[in-house]
């Protein structure tokens, strides 16, 4: 087994004389990692996800200096940016009081949500006639481009998590239960976490993904309310909050030392500790006597879901030259890209062409 070349380049000590040659003229020349299964031994000397603060963007810009998928977990990490688009899908909810009413949110936490989804392009407002003129928030093109992943966050939690109950996803084509998987889609073959790799742009790092809203409270174990519609209590626990999300990302990069997590993503031993923690009695990682936290199978499945964050991170949000994770499906040698197959009919699942079953809910619908 191979170990990764030191990662050279530490956050905060970034600055444009070390980037090496090549950076952003091709594929990235160091920094390898495997997908969550034989990248045992990682043991990186630095850190993955963002980038010296200051370089692109600058200061004061939604998570300057990110990678993609940095800037995709800084966002998309977090409860109720989750529910916020959940419902935007679902409900069609486009506007403050709607969010409000659906979620049971603080008019202020629901306020500083959707500025940033307006910030990363998630959301464009829009001004509309109703006896006088409001203001609504559309999904622009880039936001329409995250169902996918929200429908991988539910068809994940329907499997892995044992919830029938949740909302069945109709395929109009063959007029199916979709119970959609992930698949290539250059290939169309299904995809795993095992049947892919990663090699790392010299630039990659994780951290200062959690810091943005590191002061605040973001965990929110217990006190979400009962949601009928669509509630996913696991994928809120995983993808809840940056920290957590970050872990993952870490996990399916091949980190496995608890020495490993804390300098690539710059967390503190605390916070780490309660993460792994959680994610072991979620049984999503397990640990070993020598605090090595693998994968599990729930787990590993899980990459479903982070194929599409790192793939729309890196297509709409994308960081500076060399921060990306180039991820190749190795069966056929295509970088990724993820789509969402049908399993009655194996055809492309398209967004137009889906549509969840509110008929229990006859209210909603
Ligand atoms: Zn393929
Ligand atoms: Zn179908």
């Amino acid at each position: 087994m191979a170990h990764r070349s030191p990662v050279v380049f530490k956050v905060d000590a970034v600055n444009e004389k070390e980037i090496p040659a090549g950076v952003g003229t091709g594929r990235p020349a160091a920094g390898r990692a495997t997908n969550g299964v034989d990248a045992i031994d990682a043991s990186p000397g630095g850190a993955l996800l963002g980038v010296a603060p200051g370089q692109p963007g600058g200061p004061g810009e939604p998570a300057a200096g990110l990678s993609g998928i940095g800037r995709a977990l800084a966002i998309l990490g977090d409860r109720w940016v989750l529910l916020i688009l959940q419902r935007a899908f679902l409900l069609h909810v486009r506007t403050f009081a709607g969010w409000r009413d659906q979620l049971g949110i603080s008019e202020s936490v629901l306020a500083s949500r959707l500025k940033e989804l307006v910030r990363y392009g998630i959301f464009e407002q829009k001004a509309y006639r109703d006896g006088r003129t409001r203001l609504e928030y559309r999904l622009t093109e880039a936001g329409l481009k995250l169902w996918s992943f929200l429908v991988a966050v539910h068809s994940w939690e329907r499997d892995w998590a044992d919830r029938p109950d949740l909302l069945t996803l109709m395929h109009d084509r063959c007029r199916h239960d979709a119970r959609p998987y992930l698949a290539c889609g250059a290939c169309r073959k299904p995809m795993t976490a095992r049947d892919t790799h990663t090699v790392r742009g010299p630039l990659a790092t994780f951290s200062r993904v959690g810091l943005p809203r590191q002061h605040r409270r973001t965990t929110a174990r217990g006190d979400v309310r009962t949601d009928y519609v669509g509630y996913c209590p696991l994928s809120m626990e995983i993808l809840g909050d940056r920290w957590s999300t970050s872990v993952l990302a870490g996990a399916f990069l091949g980190v496995r030392r608890f020495v490993d997590f804390q300098s690539e993503l710059g967390i503190a031993p605390s916070v780490l500790t309660d993460r792994l923690k959680r994610f072991v009695e979620l049984g999503v990682l397990q640990a070993d006597a020598g605090r090595h936290y693998r994968l599990t199978d729930r787990g590993l499945a899980y990459f479903e879901v982070f194929a599409f964050l790192v793939h729309w991170g890196q297509r709409e949000l994308p960081g500076p030259p060399g921060s990306d994770l180039d991820i190749t499906h190795k069966p056929c040698g295509s970088p990724l890209s993820p789509v969402l197959l049908c399993r009655h009919c194996h055809e492309v699942l398209e967004r137009r062409e889906v549509r969840f079953d509110l008929s229990a809910y006859p209210h909603l619908a």
